[in-house]
């Protein structure tokens, strides 16, 4: 989130306080973003479907710079000549998106410590769609405690899930 305390010092450098963190869902993993990302996201390609395991990548961009892992380093998988894309080695969480050469790079945006902080403007790679999201979005709905059972949502509080924060 950016603070009015993060708008008054800002310097030129991805060491000045983050605006905003993430990492993966083992807690591994944990980056810094010196600058709020731009061009949020999401991409219907085939290659996005794959990496993220998912219908489609929401993805946004910062200089790549202003991006710094403070903890651990990501594995990386090339899927193309033009592409890498950054994971968690321990628990797959996919993390970031990078054309070769550019100097920008995207991270994931459920990533994110405050994952609603960044609202998508736009959708790629729209052939490959797999479902309209106004299909999706009519399907019944049903929060988690309302979906499981006592004693199986007892055993997932004990989560070994990461805090959204370092
Ligand atoms: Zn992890
Ligand atoms: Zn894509």
């Amino acid at each position: 989130m950016l603070t009015a305390r993060h708008k008054l010092c800002r310097m030129p450098d991805a060491k000045r306080s983050p605006v905003m963190t993430g990492g993966c869902q083992c807690g591994e993993l944990r980056y810094a973003l010196a600058s709020e990302p731009t061009e949020p996201s999401i991409c219907h390609c085939r290659m996005c479907q794959k990496a993220f395991g998912n219908y489609f990548a929401p993805l946004a961009e910062v200089p790549l710079n202003e991006l710094s892992w403070t903890r651990g380093t990501p594995g990386v998988f090339r899927s193309s000549e033009a592409v890498e894309r950054g994971f968690c080695r321990d628990c797959g969480t996919p993390l970031f998106y990078r054309v070769l050469g550019k100097d920008r790079i995207s991270v994931s945006l459920g990533s994110l410590d405050e994952p609603r902080s960044v609202e998508p403007v736009i959708q790629y790679g729209v052939e490959s769609r797999v479902f309209a999201l106004e299909e999706l979005a009519a399907l019944p709905e049903e929060t988690t405690e309302e979906g499981t059972t006592p004693e199986l949502l007892a055993r997932m509080v004990m989560s070994h899930q990461h805090a959204d924060r370092d």
